[in-house]
């Protein structure tokens, strides 16, 4: 078998929360699950396949995933279980793998161009890591293989759940030709509305000759980008976490901005969430990383320690909201910002004095229950927090 110049793993869990409410009750298998808060203000969080077949999806409110699917079984999140699953996952990925990059807690990119000499076949490997994942936790796992990592997740997508896709170097551009153009990372619901319009409708769409002059009216600069991906050219590096223990989250957008107003609650959400994760866990962050991604996928990243290791996001976001203002280039606009926090270490007690930490203790129970979104403690001091709360997130 051929050797691949370059080859690159990803991984994702079937619809894990989800995944894991069936590992919790087993009655539950086949039955229309959905993870998330309970009406009026809560969102679902995760969504089985059953359920998905009646349009309901993600960060959807739960009232009308209800409207959609009347029979709905909603199952209140349970994060130590899914952190549990998670270091389960990083088990079986350490055996396989010397170096893994975890994109979010159910995700991950590892480079295995090495690894070929003791797996020539890249389907054995999907296969013997789908397996091993399996007999661990219980959960299924999707894989793809590719020669870069962008069509590595978009095969992945295209074969959930429980699938294994091998996309051989040289096949890349035929594996995304058909492909619906919103398949490329990036392409959100406004910017594939303005591309259709132009009568371009599949990825190798983006490479016929006679739609060229019209692309580049409505794209500009952003078009040789969009091409490399279309044939499937993509060094992206594996970015393995150096430390031992970091969380991370990072999003793109619909349509790229610079604007400061959208940008701050969105990484504020995401500190949120991140801290919330690490005070579940009793454990505290001593640096961040933040990670802006520009139209020319040009990625810049501020990398600081914090003054103290803490979890409560007010007392980081000062530091965080400082970096983001310095990373921003007022030409640039951006398609991806990421939150990192590192150097994480055993929560020094007391973090808070003893009334507040009951008091962030019920805040998690509330976050638990209804997102980070909508709940936020009065008594507490929230040092450079004068921005409006974000709506919501979840995650697939
Ligand atoms: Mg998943």
């Amino acid at each position: 078998m051929a050797r691949w110049p370059r080859q690159i793993l990803f991984g994702d869990i079937d619809a894990m929360f989800a995944s894991a409410a069936v590992l919790t009750d087993p009655s539950l298998a086949g039955q229309p699950v959905a993870v998330g808060g309970p009406p009026p203000r809560g969102i679902v969080a995760a969504a089985s396949y059953e359920v998905r077949r009646f349009g309901v999806r993600s960060a959807m409110p739960t009232i009308q995933a209800m409207r959609l699917c009347p029979q709905l079984i909603l199952v209140p999140p349970d994060r130590p279980l899914y952190q549990r699953l998670h270091r389960q996952i990083q088990d079986v990925t350490h055996r396989f793998f010397p170096e893994t990059e975890w994109t979010s807690i159910d995700e991950f990119y590892t480079e295995t161009t090495r690894l070929q000499i003791r797996h020539p076949d890249p389907r054995e490997l999907g296969e013997a890591l789908k397996a091993d994942i399996r007999r661990t936790t219980g959960l299924t796992c999707t894989v793809a293989l590719a020669s870069g990592k962008t069509v590595a997740k978009i095969a992945a997508d295209f074969h959930k759940p429980d699938g294994l896709a091998v996309i051989a170097p040289g096949s890349e551009a035929a594996f995304l030709a058909p492909l619906p153009i919103r398949s490329l990372p990036g392409m959100g619901p406004k910017s594939t509305e303005a591309i259709e319009r132009l009568g371009i409708h599949t990825v190798g769409d983006l490479l016929e000759p006679r739609f060229e002059s019209a692309l580049v009216r409505q794209l500009g600069t952003r078009l040789a980008a969009l091409q490399a991906l279309a044939l499937g050219h993509d060094s992206d590096p594996v970015v393995a976490d150096r430390e031992a223990k970091s969380v991370s989250h990072e999003t793109t957008f619909d349509e790229d901005t610079n604007d400061p107003a959208l940008l701050e609650p969105i990484i504020h959400g995401f500190l949120e969430s991140l801290t919330h994760d690490l005070r579940l866990e009793g454990l505290a962050a001593g640096s961040f990383t933040l990670k802006l991604k520009d139209s020319h996928f040009h990625i810049t990243t501020r990398q600081r320690k914090f003054s103290s290791p803490a979890n409560y996001d007010p007392d980081l976001w000062p530091d965080i909201r400082a970096a983001l203002h310095e990373l921003l280039q007022p030409r640039s606009r951006y398609r991806l910002v990421g939150l990192g926090l590192s150097d994480l270490v055993p929560a020094s007690e007391p973090l808070f004095d003893r009334r507040q930490r009951d008091a962030v203790a019920i805040l998690d129970r509330l976050i638990e229950r209804h997102g980070t979104g909508v709940v936020r403690l009065g008594g507490l001091p929230h040092k450079g927090d004068g921005h409006k709360k974000r709506g919501r997130r979840a995650k697939d």
